[in-house]
């Protein structure tokens, strides 16, 4: 599949720029509890920051980028130990708190904290190429069986009640016939799975043909953090895992995406919004009402939307039965609604749920050695240059101006 099968012009554009987002990162840590196969961090023992440190932070965002939450990430965030004041001075700015976390350290207690700190979401990060083999034992767990450790974040979010819960998967060469499985476990829990994200695995491999360079120094290969010697798949892009996703789901349509910086129809974020229950999707919500919704929470907030509430999600009927007259994919997805409950008036009781799957195609590599990202990254963190200034950079990126002062240039080998 080309990205042909996906036509950016029937898609909405995320209107996500470098001064107003929807999202914006943290890294309060790069400490962490497990050694993730993708992950593109080091881990360092003693790398907490101060609060100092990460209030300034969150001035640099504040003062440069209009944002509707922030990711605390890391490294693994609930080992950092003011996490639960963290979360309450990211509320205290009228910002959404949203933990990326790898579900490890959370405990019941925890959670509560959080809550009462002001926790907006959780997006925990569980694939196969986690290493996890604590506790209960994942590894050696393909991704379908691990859908019991999701479930268990699920449910425990949902008795705490009122927590967006999102699952981040990385997506592999080998784990790619999972996607369609995924999705469908994402709906048959949409009363309390809000979020699905599917990353594709990037690392630089010896195949490659390019030669990295710091200014004018040529960089050793080894010495790149996300490098493999095996032999990788590195290059899966977003319509082959709409692809991948459609032998099950034929009707799942993405409706909005951003583009990459150096290619206008590549989806390096693809969203999918869709309207159902546990049983029944009854439509995928088209480019329109993502930007109705967009463009209203702007007017309203003067910021655009990353997460939505639980509560919010769960206005599925409401959703259905105001906004028919307005939009065509709610209309068609009314329609089926209604069959839903001819078939069956007791239906009547089921609750109807909106859910959002997002696919996420990091760097790629252009025949001139350019490197797309994702234009407008909302994953966009704060280093310190070596002159002192605070800069956003692409956190995917971050080993590089950290070890090399700058980011990697890339040159076709000879
Ligand atoms: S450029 Fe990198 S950090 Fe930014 S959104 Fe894309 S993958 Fe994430």
């Amino acid at each position: 599949m080309n990205s042909n099968t996906l036509n950016s012009l029937n898609l909405y554009r995320l209107p996500w720029t470098l001064p107003d987002n929807g999202i914006s990162w943290l890294e309060p840590t790069a400490r962490c509890n497990l050694n993730c196969y993708g992950c593109y961090r080091k881990n360092i023992k003693d790398s907490h920051k101060s609060m100092e440190q990460v209030k300034h932070e969150l001035d640099v965002f504040q003062s440069l980028r209009k944002t509707d939450c922030i990711s605390i990430a890391g490294g693994e965030p609930l080992l950092y130990p003011n996490i639960v004041e963290l979360v309450a001075e990211v509320k205290s700015r009228g910002l959404k708190p949203i933990i990326n976390s790898n579900g490890i350290a959370l405990t019941k207690e925890l959670l509560h904290e959080l809550k009462k700190a002001g926790v907006f979401g959780f997006t925990f990060h569980i694939d196969s190429k986690q290493g996890r083999g604590r506790g209960p034992q994942w590894e050696g767990k393909n991704e379908l069986e691990l859908n019991e450790l999701r479930l268990h974040y699920a449910e425990m979010l949902a008795a705490e009640g009122g927590i967006a819960c999102s699952f981040n998967s990385t997506i592999y060469g080998d784990t790619l016939q999972y996607v369609p499985e995924l999705v469908a476990w994402a709906q048959k829990h949409i009363d309390i799975v809000h979020t699905m994200v599917f990353i594709l695995f990037r690392y630089v491999t010896p195949d490659l043909p390019f030669d990295f360079y710091a200014g004018d120094k040529k960089i050793i290969f080894d010495d790149i953090h996300y490098h493999s010697d095996k032999e990788e798949v590195t290059n899966l892009m977003s319509p082959q895992i709409v692809a991948e996703i459609r032998k099950k789901e034929p009707d799942f349509t993405p409706a909005a995406f951003l583009n990459g910086t150096h290619k206008a129809d590549d989806f390096k974020w693809l969203l999918t919004e869709r309207i159902g229950t546990k049983d029944k999707i009854f439509g995928y919500l088209n480019n329109k009402f993502i930007e109705m919704v967009m463009e209203f929470y702007h007017y309203k907030n003067d910021r655009y939307l990353s997460y939505a509430s639980p509560k919010t999600l769960s206005l599925g009927r409401a959703t259905l039965f105001n906004l028919w007259a307005i939009n065509k994919s709610v209309r068609s997805a009314l329609k089926k609604y209604f069959g839903y409950i001819a078939a069956n008036p007791f239906r009547i009781f089921k609750k109807v749920y909106m859910q959002s799957i997002m696919i996420i195609q990091p760097v790629d590599f252009m025949p001139n050695g350019d490197q797309s990202m994702c234009d407008g990254c909302p994953d966009i963190t704060v280093w310190k240059d070596k002159n002192g200034k605070d800069q956003l950079v692409w956190s995917c990126r971050l080993e590089e101006p950290m070890q090399y002062g700058e980011f990697l240039h890339t040159v076709p080998k000879n």
